[in-house]
């Protein structure tokens, strides 16, 4: 009689949904809860890499996201003139998946909602788990709604601002804010973005990524203050003054820039926890457990292989199950820390760029070694799972 029979799902992300999608596939009975009283986030986009595409693959969701994004194998690298540097061809991918394939955020959660939903996974909304009493046998559940029910597992997959990893560490490891923010707004896609770009200015950088064939997305990073949220700001005029080093559509993009456009800012707050990802039969995975930096756009690809992963070995691994939650947690633990420290590195050099001549000296530097570095992570990132 297998000891996994009903599942407690707590976040309606990327990584929650694969998680509900995979459980209930396997005849779990789950139930996955989100705190937001409807699927309504913000339609910003998100590249997934070849590593996320196997994921959804194993979900059956891949030609749905292939038809409804943007794929592409090659990135570059430009100065803010775009000024070619680096024009590096992905080593990711094989004859079934692409290296990879940008959508809105929306349009994946609504595939994975559907995946869940077609499983059989139970999604409620506008709501919270408020306590957990785990007696080692089961774990009963307190709901913000006033309801309680009894699980063989849960896992949270709650976020950057977990509430299940506080019930695990309380406040000893926490996201902490790296100095740096993240502008982005949609924008129609000229023809000659097709594949997603870096461009490195002087105290800055900006970035494309195409979406589908009509939409694209256009990213920023800086210094910004650590308390900045720019709420009741004049967004508009406030991005468009930091993007006044960029030329080419940057600079159209940044004109059309107006207080109807959807921007949002984000602060960049990395973290990874290093410690078993799990307390008694309550687990962690994706931005609850880890917080990457942008660069490498697998914060939600690693959401997604933690949810395949804790469903692998929780449903499939020998042995009581504190050891296949520990086996989760050390399978998953090197390969996010990779992603954490390659990421993070690749945000302090750009954001090295200090002079012109700094900038120089980083052009010589990418030009050398770009590729080269981009590809040695293309290689970790495209072995299996
Ligand atoms: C600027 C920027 C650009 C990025 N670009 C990319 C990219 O191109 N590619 C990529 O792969 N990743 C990218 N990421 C990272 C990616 O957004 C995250 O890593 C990913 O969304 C994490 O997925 P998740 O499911 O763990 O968490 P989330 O997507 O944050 O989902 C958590 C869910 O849990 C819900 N929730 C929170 N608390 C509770 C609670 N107590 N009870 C119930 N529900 C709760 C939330 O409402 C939310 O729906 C980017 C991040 C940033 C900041």
């Amino acid at each position: 009689m297998p000891d996994i029979r009903r599942v407690l799902v707590i976040g309606g992300g990327v990584g929650g949904l694969t998680a509900a999608a995979f459980f209930a596939r396997r005849g779990v009975e789950t139930v996955l809860i989100e705190r937001r009283p409807a699927f309504d986030i913000p339609g910003i986009g998100l590249g997934q890499p070849a590593n996320a595409l196997r994921i959804y693959d194993k979900l059956g969701v891949l030609d749905e996201i292939l038809a409804t994004g943007f794929s592409y194998d090659r990135m570059f690298i430009l100065d803010a003139q775009r000024r070619l540097i680096v024009d590096h061809k992905f080593l990711m991918g094989d004859e079934r998946v692409p290296p990879f394939c940008a959508l809105s955020r929306l349009e994946l959660h609504e595939i994975l909602l559907g995946a869940a939903q077609r499983a059989g996974a139970d999604i409620r909304l506008g709501v919270t788990a408020d306590a957990f009493h785990d007696d080692g046998d089961r774990v009963d559940v307190a709901f913000s709604n006033g309801m309680r029910d009894a699980f063989d597992l849960v896992a949270g997959f709650d976020g950057i601002r977990s509430t299940t990893r506080l019930h695990l560490v309380g406040t000893a490891f926490a996201p902490r804010y790296s100095g740096y923010g993240a502008w982005r707004v949609q924008a129609a896609r000229p023809d000659e973005v097709r594949r997603m770009e870096f461009m490195q200015g002087v105290g800055c950088k900006t970035g494309a990524m195409p979406l589908s064939n009509n939409v694209m997305y256009l990213f920023h990073i800086r210094p910004e203050a650590p308390d900045a949220n720019f709420d009741g700001q004049d967004r508009a005029s406030l991005f468009r003054e930091r993007l006044k080093q960029f030329g080419g559509f940057v600079a159209d993009i940044a004109a059309s820039l107006n207080s109807e456009s959807d921007i949002v800012y984000s602060p960049i707050e990395p973290m990874l926890l290093p410690w078993p990802w799990f307390r008694g039969r309550v687990a962690i995975g994706g931005d609850a457990a880890h917080v990457v930096a942008p660069h490498l756009t697998q914060g939600a690809a690693m959401a997604a292989e933690d949810a395949y992963v804790l469903v692998r070995e929780t449903l499939g691994g020998e042995g009581p199950i504190e050891d296949r939650l520990m086996r989760y947690s050390r399978l998953r633990y090197p390969r996010c820390a990779f992603v954490y420290s390659f990421s993070g590195q690749w945000l302090h050099d750009e954001q090295s760029v200090r002079t012109p001549h700094d900038m120089e000296a980083a052009r010589g530097e990418l030009m050398q070694n770009g590729s080269a570095r981009i590809g040695a992570s293309d290689r970790v990132l495209d072995e299996r799972v």
